[in-house]
């Protein structure tokens, strides 16, 4: 018997009063949840919808997201999330690639749904139909709708979620995870963190994104733990909500920490609640790590995970071996190796690609098998990132292989500059990225945003700013690796999860 609906099934059976949900002062309660993922189930076979058909969810964290997330898949359908911030013609091609003719959205996006849902073109021909999950007359239907309690029993292999993502390449590909992908990595997310009834998870992660899908929204309905929402994070608000609900629990991507670490309110917020916090998505730069450890006297655990891989591939762990830096170790049932380019295991020691292997990894990209045996061709995944695993069995990103600078024909990691940049007292947040140069085929550019208190009166300071920053990294890294040119910005762009978007920067 397998469907990750039976997670709730469960929870809802042994603690119906327990929330499941809570986004400030609206609360459902497992029981409410477990109910309300039934009509769900009712209202999408009122809407023709079968075992195996794709539904798309275009919203931010909101209760919604949760009790129709269930409905589809205890319905043996396919769900289909999609970052709420995509413009019209982007979601019509997720919609024609996965082929979802029914899409259940937030009224902060419907205009842009349905300009998607008209210029798609599904493989049933006909009209696509947008359901707005935050009107009256949607909770109208759900809350006249009769329960359908029964959940469909399918194979683990069968497909649970199709989750675009742009990998490492190319146009976005649905990254195709079955329901025993999803469980297991639920499970591990449990006992990573250690999370039961009674705790309170933080859900600023997007559950669109799977780190706040698995680790947040489904690690909550397998254990009975609350997740309090926050739709649109920010830094004020999450440290509000910490202090509100005595979350116990933070999971969050650098950004997020860094965000808060830099917020007036921090000093003044009870953060007692907090046992363990935990990041992922992006490298968590040593900095924040120990500055976080020092304010909110909890560990912060860095993990590592694709969408490709459900995502956690490995961990550091209480009470194990941590070095900052480092994120950990593979998790139980995942294999990891340090491969070259043709694919043969490297020495302990080298950098190389991780591959990874095990339960965690995609059934692969949705109707794309050249993607897919590109991506996975010999029953290892190649993940795109690079790596070293150190004497003691600590894996070390070194970064990302399409980061990587080529200068004068040396390999630059961006990443060990962030690193150094992070050291700066006046930057809060670091990109380094190559620009074409006529001379070295790659030049070095730092772009940061700096600290509050820190912004340059005029453009002289500024300059003068610069100037130090480039003198600080030169200092501190050999010569072919510092930055020959250091940008001052407002903010640095990020993703939905707030991961910064290196493509996006231009100088
Ligand atoms: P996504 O599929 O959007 O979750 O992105 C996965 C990518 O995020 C990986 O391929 C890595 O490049 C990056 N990533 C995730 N976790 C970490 C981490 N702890 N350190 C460095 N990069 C990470």
């Amino acid at each position: 018997m397998s469907n990750l609906a039976n997670n709730l099934v469960a929870t809802a059976t042994r603690s119906p009063a327990a929330v499941a949900i809570k986004l400030d002062d609206v609360e459902v309660t497992f029981g409410a949840l477990e109910v309300l993922s039934q009509k769900v189930a009712t209202l999408l076979a009122g809407h023709g919808v079968q075992r195996g058909d794709r539904v798309a969810l275009i919203m931010p964290n909101i209760p919604q997201m949760a009790f129709v997330y269930y409905g589809i898949l205890r319905a043996g359908a396919v769900v289909v999330p999609l970052n709420p911030l995509l413009k019209g013609r982007e979601v019509a091609y997720h919609l024609t690639d996965s082929g979802a003719w029914l899409v259940f959205a937030w009224e902060g996006i419907i205009a842009e749904a349905q300009s998607g849902a008209e210029a798609s073109g599904t493989e049933r021909g006909d009209e696509v139909t947008v359901v707005t999950v935050d009107s009256g007359a949607f909770m109208q239907s759900v809350s006249a709708a009769e329960p359908t309690p029964g959940v469909v029993d399918l194979d683990g292999e069968d497909t649970a979620v199709v989750l675009y993502t742009s990998g490492t390449t190319g146009r976005p590909k649905g990254a195709t995870l079955s329901h025993t992908n999803l469980s297991r990595n639920t499970e591990i997310s449990r006992d990573l963190m250690g999370t039961a009834e009674g705790e309170v998870l933080f859900g600023g992660l997007p559950f669109f994104h799977i780190f706040g899908q698995t680790c947040a929204l489904n690690a909550a309905v397998l254990t009975g733990a609350t997740v309090t929402l926050l739709p649109r994070f920010e830094p004020g608000k999450a440290l509000e909500i910490i202090a509100r609900d005595r979350v116990t629990v933070f999971e969050g991507v650098p950004t997020m920490y860094i965000a808060m670490l830099r917020h007036p309110a921090v000093q003044d917020t009870d953060l007692s609640s907090v046992r363990v916090a935990v990041s992922g998505g992006s490298a968590l730069p040593v900095e924040v790590l120990h500055e976080f450890e020092r304010v909110f006297k909890a560990d912060l655990l860095e993990g590592y995970g694709l969408s490709e891989t459900s995502p956690i591939v490995s961990f550091n762990r209480v009470g194990a071996l941590r070095k900052p830096g480092s994120i950990g170790t593979p998790v139980e049932g995942v294999e990891v190796r340090i491969i070259d380019p043709d694919g043969a295991e490297l020495p302990q020691g080298e950098v190389g690609e991780i591959a990874v292997r095990g339960h965690c990894v995609m059934k692969g990209y949705w109707e794309n098998p050249d993607a897919t045996s590109a991506a996975i061709p010999d029953g290892w995944f190649r993940t795109g990132d690079l790596a070293r695993v150190d004497e003691d069995g600590l894996l070390f990103i070194v970064d990302r292989k399409k980061d990587v600078i080529l200068r004068g024909g040396y390999n630059v990691y961006p990443r060990e500059i962030e690193e150094v940049l992070y050291e700066h007292p006046a930057v809060a947040e670091a990109a380094v990225i190559g620009v074409p140069d006529p001379l070295h085929g790659e030049e070095i550019v730092a772009v940061i945003g700096l600290k509050a208190g820190y912004a340059p009166a005029d453009d002289a300071a500024k300059e003068a700013l610069a100037a130090e920053v480039v003198e600080f990294a030169k200092e501190r890294v050999a010569a072919y690796k510092y930055p020959r040119r250091v940008v001052l910005v407002d903010a640095l762009p990020k993703g939905p999860t707030g991961k910064i978007l290196k493509r996006e920067i231009s100088v």
